[in-house]
């Protein structure tokens, strides 16, 4: 199966009603007028999902940010990956960096998060990426074998998965993997994958690169074989920017 490539926007804890509701319009005429090629989603903030839903057409998809492992109950602050997809989401982030950083969440708590987005319907996004202090000391490839095996939830199949290597050096900072360094991370991810998901899955499962990806340097990181799009932070909060990033994806 080919992988069509996908460019996600993770807009973080950015808009309000009327300046996220002109991005979303801009980023849907923008996708709409292109003939395809690569998947388009725009992850805004929770507030503006509703909202924002009704703005969108077909060729651009909507995600949440992250979402509690319940469905419901006493979690209080907190968003269900039901709520999502009654919002009109269709994907989900789960074990951004920031969330594992500042919110404690390890790969136990990243794979119950995929495994509600996948009861509710939605395609997981599971992040994984090293830190510098771990990239230093070598260890970049352990790390990902790591948060590969403990958060990508052991039924995942590439029509509910999205893995995204981001790693957390690279994330806000201007700094970029070399495009050679982040293919053999992704090489490295499928391989995990086909170890524990099998040959298919992995060759199926599309791998997503994270960290200041921006127009000047998309087209070289998305030539590599294994990255299969982007998750996109800073830039995806400027449409041309965002759309620049798309078309080097669908070329
Ligand atoms: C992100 O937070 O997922 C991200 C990749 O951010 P940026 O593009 O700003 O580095």
């Amino acid at each position: 199966m080919p992988r069509t490539p996908l460019i996600a926007g993770n807009w973080k804890m950015n808009g309000l009603s009327a300046d996220g509701a002109a991005l979303a319009e801009a980023v849907a005429a923008g996708a709409s007028s292109r003939a395809g090629g690569c998947e388009m989603l725009i992850c805004p903030p929770a507030t503006l999902l509703h909202p924002i839903a009704a703005l969108l057409g077909e060729a651009l998809k909507l995600g949440g940010q992250d979402c509690h492992a319940a469905a419901s109950g006493a979690h209080t602050g907190d968003c269900s990956a039901e709520m999502l997809a009654d919002a009109g989401c269709s994907y989900v982030i789960v074990g951004h960096s920031e969330r594992r950083q500042h919110h404690g969440e390890d790969d136990a708590a990243v794979r119950a998060k995929a495994e509600a987005a996948h009861r509710a319907g939605l395609v997981a996004i599971v992040c994984v990426g090293e830190t510098r202090a771990e990239r230093d000391a070598g260890e970049t490839l352990a790390v990902i074998a790591r948060q590969i095996a403990g958060s990508v939830p052991p039924g995942a199949r590439a029509a509910d998965s999205v893995v995204a290597y981001e790693p957390v050096w690279a994330i806000g900072t201007g700094l970029t993997a070399t495009p050679a360094d982040a293919q053999t991370v992704h090489a490295h991810i499928r391989a995990e994958l086909a170890r524990s998901h099998g040959a298919s899955v992995a060759e199926d499962m599309r791998l997503l690169y994270g960290g200041s990806m921006k127009p000047e340097n998309a087209a070289d990181l998305l030539a590599q074989p294994d990255i299969d799009g982007g998750l996109i932070g800073g830039a995806s909060l400027k449409a041309p920017d965002f759309l620049a990033i798309a078309d080097a994806a669908a070329r």
